[in-house]
Formats: structure tokens, C-alpha cells, sequence
């Protein structure tokens, strides 16, 4: 079976349509959402509609979280929290009767799957290094879990012997003694200095994970970013991958 990841659209229309478009020639059987559907981007509601038809599992980000008056925007940032006011009043009723089923957690085999991390998954902390890692991986029984929130593609393995390494990879066979957090990148916004939208596919029967990355028609997302008057640089952002 091969499994598709996708994590952080953030109401990026285009990157979200060739992502799909893309993860269809891989021949899945199944795509899981790890959340942020909404925030930063001009298109939620299409973006709402595409992933509510296409994934299996739908997870809730802290955007979409907001989003649904869960929680206030306070802690986000100024650009963030601009976007959030601005995706309050475009939400369709359609679109959070959508989200309002996506779940914080879920659990497909032996993947585990949640936004930020599976420590306090409604409290959004960030996975960037190995120490923040390491106390992670007692919070979940599955071999493998998935998370999204940063926007950096990164991949732990806790061996059996108890150590704990991040590596870069593209593509790799997952040992069946090991236990990994991967994070699959980001669809609609990457900060890892790549512009191109981030998947992940994971082969169950040859236990392959690999990384995708599609390029998009980033001046269409501007375009559509600048005429529905949000903050310019939520489109300079996407030409660097920051
Ligand atoms: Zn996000």
C-alpha cells in the first residue's frame, strides 16, 4: 500500500491542485492531512473543499484551530494573525462544518499522525532538533509518527539501542527495529529555502519513505494573494521557500 502525506496548505490553491495532481501518479491508496488547511493564503475555502474530498485522515492545525474560533489569534505573529482576520471573514459555513470534523490525532496502523506533536498535540510545539525530539517519542506506541507545523522537512530515527539521530534524506527504508517522527514538509508555504510544494510517500510493503517536491505557478498565488489585499510578503515568502 502506498500512503501519501500532506501537511500545511495554508489556502494555497495552486500548490494544493498540482500536489494532488502529482500524488495521483504515485498510484496511493490513501492520502492523510496533517493540518493547517487554512491561514497565510487567499483560497480556503476551495482548499477546504479539495482536501475534505481527497484525504482519508483530515487533522486540524493551529490556523485552522483559529480558524474556528477554538482559540484566539493572539500568540500568532503580526502577519499571521492578519491573515487569520482576514480568513474569519472568508470561511464559508460550508467550509467549517468541513473542518470541524478534522481530529487532533489519528492513528492508521502503525502510523501515528498529528499537527505539531504528540506530546500536547493542541498546544503546538515545535520538532526542530533532536532534543526537542527525543521526549517525543514516549507519547506515541506506533513506529512512525507524522507531524507537520514547521514547515521543514525532517526525519528522526530512535534506534533500538536508544540513540537518536535527525538526518536529510530524500528517500529511505524505515528498519523495522527503529522508530521515526517525520515531518512532511510543508504544501503551500515550505520554509526550507525550496519553494516547491513537500509530500511524503510511504511504500508500506517495501517500508520506503520518500519526499516529493512539485514546482507550481507561484506567480498565480501571488496574483491571487495580492488581489484579495493580504500582506505582500505572504507572496514574497513563497518565491525563496521562507
Ligand atoms: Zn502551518
Amino acid at each position: 500500500m502506498i500512503i501519501a502525506f500532506i501537511s500545511d496548505v495554508h489556502a494555497n490553491l495552486e500548490a494544493l491542485q498540482v500536489t494532488l495532481a502529482d500524488i495521483e501518479k504515485q498510484h496511493v491508496d490513501r492520502i492523510h492531512f496533517l493540518g493547517d488547511a487554512v491561514g497565510y493564503g487567499p483560497e480556503p475555502n476551495p482548499c477546504v473543499e479539495l482536501i475534505a474530498a481527497n484525504c482519508d485522515i483530515k487533522l486540524l492545525g493551529n490556523h485552522d484551530f483559529a480558524a474556528l474560533g477554538l482559540e484566539t489569534p493572539d500568540s500568532f505573529n503580526e502577519i499571521a494573525r492578519v491573515s487569520m482576520e482576514w480568513t474569519l471573514k472568508e470561511l464559508s459555513a460550508r467550509s467549517t462544518t468541513a473542518m470541524a470534523d478534522f481530529e487532533l490525532e489519528a492513528i492508521d496502523g502503525d502510523f501515528y499522525m498529528t499537527h505539531a506533536s504528540p506530546r500536547t498535540p493542541d498546544l503546538w510545539e515545535y520538532i526542530l532538533d533532536i532534543d526537542s525530539a527525543c521526549s517525543q517519542f514516549e507519547h506515541f506506541e506506533q513506529q512512525v509518527a507524522f507531524v507537520g507545523h514547521s514547515h521543514l522537512p525532517a526525519f528522526f530515527c530512535k534506534r533500538a539501542d536508544d540513540t537518536i539521530s535527525q538526518r536529510y534524506i530524500t528517500e529511505s527504508e524505515l528498519d523495522p527495529d527503529s522508530r521515526y517522527i517525520i515531518n512532511v514538509g510543508s504544501v503551500g508555504q515550505p520554509r526550507d529555502h525550496d519553494p516547491r510544494a513537500c509530500y511524503v510517500t510511504v511504500d508500506t510493503k517495501n517500508n520506503i519513505i520518500r519526499y516529493h517536491r512539485v514546482e507550481y505557478d507561484i506567480s498565480k498565488a501571488i496574483a491571487s494573494i495580492d488581489s484579495h489585499g493580504l500582506p505582500q510578503i505572504l507572496g514574497e515568502r513563497l518565491l525563496v521557500g521562507r
